[in-house]
């Protein structure tokens, strides 16, 4: 993560959707600055989500000396983004007030370098810490540290320091672990989680006064911010590309990639649905932190949590029953029963709708490039067979191949290969543009579609292709400029042509050829 302190009123902060003009201004500081943590909340943003409840929702990003409890109880947002030592804030008198849990699991590690044994022999040992690491702290004392043997200094904000300048750092396990692995810094990591301290990480939080006062705008921005997770979750594809488009745009793509798997792993969403907080966590939370001695007294639960589920209200059934008796007891707990099991239900539908639509999404889609899979792209294709067959338009496929690419994952390294794989996939999608089906067929072999593309189109468009594809660089990590070649094979469909696997089978010994003819070039059969 690198350090860049971001005035709060620099053009992102200010990135809004046009609101209506009675919709309400409602400020969200977030906790650091733009990057894939936050895709929820751009998603909300894209998708109107914030907008159709009339809201018109700022994010403010974040940066090292931005403290967003401070700013969120100091009236400068209506709502932040902390993590549990939000709690500590709380019992330290802050009215800050929880609403969600973003991270089920925190993102905080100790990234130590690999010579240290155990946390333990942290004793006379050079340590950076974050401000807000309460929970390593809690962590570090749990481990049996004596703190008052570490030479604990101020973060400098560059993970980069580990071995050189201190032995060990509180690290974000979501974008500096990819630093120390890319940079090749020599590390181990300590996680909490390790000793079954698992704590909440990015938590939505309000004031207490805004929970108090208007627990419906809470409640409003609380779904809007869910909603938006679950599209980011579905489609992180489309998070990143505007992560990179609109907030971001000097963000490395790969990091980008490696922290949204992160942020998935930690939100763990297929299990717990995203904003879920349970007390009794936070109660084991508040335990810890007792017992490190960073809060003195047990905390108020009930104050510190915003608890969105209003329970129905149970006065008029009292006074029935004062009146009616035992008969009306009866019919009224099962109505409430009744009210409870609907709601349930319709929470176990929802989330079963939810795990549905990753699950088909999942097995649409090729992991690596986000391009679809071979399977899907069949199942496509033939649509596309039928479409042409019903219009009379003609209908292409192209079937590419990476030249020696065997070559370059022996001289690179697989990690390397996948990434030019990657650049690859983006690259045809970028030259093909929008409309075209594109998939990765498996190992190094993509395919397209191209509708309403004759036999000539389809050849200048595979020129072009490959030409395009000649000119794409990837670099290795000692700045080796990796470039490739590819073949590439065409067939058009033909008027006896049952399905697409005949015309796909054509382009795919169409390749043979182009490969046989030395490669770098098309061949059309
Ligand atoms: P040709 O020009 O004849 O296509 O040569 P080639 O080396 O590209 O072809 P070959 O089929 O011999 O090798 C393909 C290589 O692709 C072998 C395999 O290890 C590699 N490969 C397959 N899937 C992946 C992947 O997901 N990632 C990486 N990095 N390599 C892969
Ligand atoms: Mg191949
Ligand atoms: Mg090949």
């Amino acid at each position: 993560m690198v350090f860049v302190s971001v005035p709060i009123a620099s053009v992102a902060a200010q990135t809004t959707q046009t609101p209506a003009s009675s919709a309400r201004i409602v400020r969200i500081q977030l906790k650091w600055t733009h990057q894939f943590q936050f895709a929820g909340f751009y998603a909300a943003l894209e998708q109107g989500y914030f907008r159709e409840a009339g809201l018109d929702v700022r994010l403010l990003p974040g940066g090292p000396h931005i403290d967003p409890a401070q700013v969120v109880v100091g009236g400068g947002a209506e709502f932040g983004i902390g993590n549990s030592s939000l709690l500590i804030n709380h019992a330290w008198g802050a009215p800050v007030v929880a609403v969600a849990a973003i991270l089920q699991h925190s993102p905080f590690v100790l990234a130590a370098i690999p010579s240290l044994d155990e946390p333990k022999a942290l004793a006379g040992r050079r340590l950076m810490l974050e401000a807000h690491s309460a929970e390593l702290q809690a962590y570090l004392h749990l481990a049996g540290v004596d703190m008052t043997q570490v030479r604990l200094m101020p973060h400098s904000g560059d993970i980069r320091d580990l071995g050189h300048k201190v032995d060990a750092a509180s690290a974000y396990s979501s974008d500096e672990t990819y630093t120390l692995l890319t940079d090749k810094i020599g590390h181990q990591i300590f996680n909490p989680r390790s000793i079954g301290m698992d704590f909440y990480g990015d938590t939505l939080f309000t004031s207490a006064r805004l929970a108090a006062e208007n627990p419906d705008l809470v409640r409003a921005v609380r779904e809007a911010v869910i909603k938006g997770w679950y599209h980011a979750l579905e489609h992180p594809n489309q998070a990143m590309r505007l992560i990179n488009d609109k907030y971001a745009p000097d963000i490395d793509p790969l990091k980008l990639r490696y922290e949204a798997e992160e942020i998935r792993r930690l939100m763990d969403a297929d299990v717990v649905g995203i904003g879920y907080m349970n007390v009794k966590r936070w109660d084991g939370i508040a335990a810890a932190f007792q017992r490190a001695g960073l809060i003195a007294t047990p905390v108020d639960l009930a104050a510190f949590l915003f608890d969105a589920e209003t329970e129905p209200d149970l006065g008029w059934v009292y006074t029935v029953l004062a009146v009616g008796g035992v008969f009306v007891l009866v019919v009224a707990t099962v109505a409430v029963q009744v009210v409870r099991l609907n709601r349930r239900l319709r929470r176990e539908i929802e989330e079963r709708r939810r795990l549905e639509q990753i699950l088909t999404h999942q097995a649409m889609t090729d992991p690596l490039t986000g391009l679809c899979n071979r399977r899907h792209f069949i199942l496509r294709a033939n649509e596309e067979l039928h479409r042409a067959r019903r219009t009379g338009a003609p209908l292409a496929v192209l079937y590419l191949d990476v030249d020696h690419f065997k070559i370059i994952n022996d001289k690179y390294g697989h990690g390397l290969g996948d990434q030019v794989l990657v650049t690859v996939a983006r690259a045809c999608r970028d030259a093909l543009g929008g409309e075209d089906l594109l998939a990765r067929m498996g190992g190094e072999e993509f395919a397209a579609v191209l509708p309403g593309l004759d036999k000539v189109a389809a050849q200048m468009t595979a020129e072009r292709l490959r030409r395009c594809l000649g000119e794409v660089v990837t670099r290795s990590e000692d700045g080796r400029r990796i470039t490739i070649t590819i073949s590439i094979g065409v067939a058009t469909l033909a008027d006896d042509d049952g399905d697409m696997l005949t015309v796909l089978d054509r382009a795919d010994r169409a390749l043979y050829q182009a490969k046989t003819l030395g490669r770098n070039g098309s061949y059309f059969i």
